[in-house]
């Protein structure tokens, strides 16, 4: 995914997150700002969200900005938890739904911005598609959230050039990774957005260094260095 926002708050509309703001994903589809690889978001989207707990996901290969369907229905879904993204797929990778984020393993939701060599990761059956997000979404899983932060040391060791932000949440648990590409937060009144780059000129944002992890719970927010150097 090339671009991709998470929300953990009181419950919102996914028209109000993905929609409506000025610089939405909606937007950032067709024009992004701060997108490093990729001029547009074209090769598919997805939103996933919680639904009295069980994650529930809306994706298409087709650009977002065509679909009329989800631009009538998004004002009537709300959620608490999102994890939303538009694709630009990789040069070499299928155009697909099922390469398609959010990932789930039925508990969480789970969105890749960036690119593997998949060369470095194991055979995971598991895997959606033979798209290189949905195999890390798979290894991720496997592994645990828990262990989200040696998992992208480990890979990350194995391929120096890869780039790895990670998205995903659990209903209670939002996590966001910066690894060679852009992450930018917005604390709100109502409720924290992690996203790939601001979705309005709200001077409240704030970008997220390069290598760390963001972890937003009801108790608040932390922000933890990745170690680059730890492999296995
Ligand atoms: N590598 C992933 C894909 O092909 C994500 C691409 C991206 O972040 N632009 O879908």
């Amino acid at each position: 995914m090339c671009r991709h926002l998470g929300w953990l708050g009181t419950e919102v509309t996914l028209s109000a997150l993905v929609l409506e703001p000025p610089r939405s994903l909606l937007v950032q589809s067709y024009a992004p700002r701060r997108q490093k690889h990729g001029l547009m978001n074209a090769d598919g989207w997805g939103v996933g969200f919680f639904d009295a707990g069980v994650p529930r996901r809306w994706r298409s290969a087709s650009p977002l900005w065509g679909d009329t369907s989800f631009e009538s229905v998004a004002p009537a879904l709300r959620s608490s938890c999102v994890v939303a993204a538009v694709r630009s797929a990789t040069v070499g990778m299928p155009i697909e739904i099922s390469a398609t984020a959010p990932f789930t393993d039925g508990e969480w939701l789970l969105s890749h911005n960036g690119v593997v060599d998949r060369s470095v990761l194991p055979p995971i059956s598991a895997a959606e598609s033979v798209c290189d997000s949905a195999i890390l979404a798979a290894l991720i899983f496997q592994r645990g959230l828990d262990a989200l932060a040696d998992t992208l040391a480990e890979i990350g060791a194995a391929d120096p050039l890869a780039r790895l932000n990670i998205l995903a949440a659990n209903g209670s648990r939002l996590l966001a990774t910066s690894w060679n590409e852009t992450l930018s937060m917005l604390r709100r009144p109502d409720g924290v957005v992690l996203a790939s780059e601001p979705y309005d000129d709200d001077a409240e944002w704030a970008d997220v260094p390069d290598r760390h992890l963001v972890e937003v719970t009801a108790d608040g927010v932390t922000l933890t260095a990745l170690d680059a150097t730890k492999g296995p």
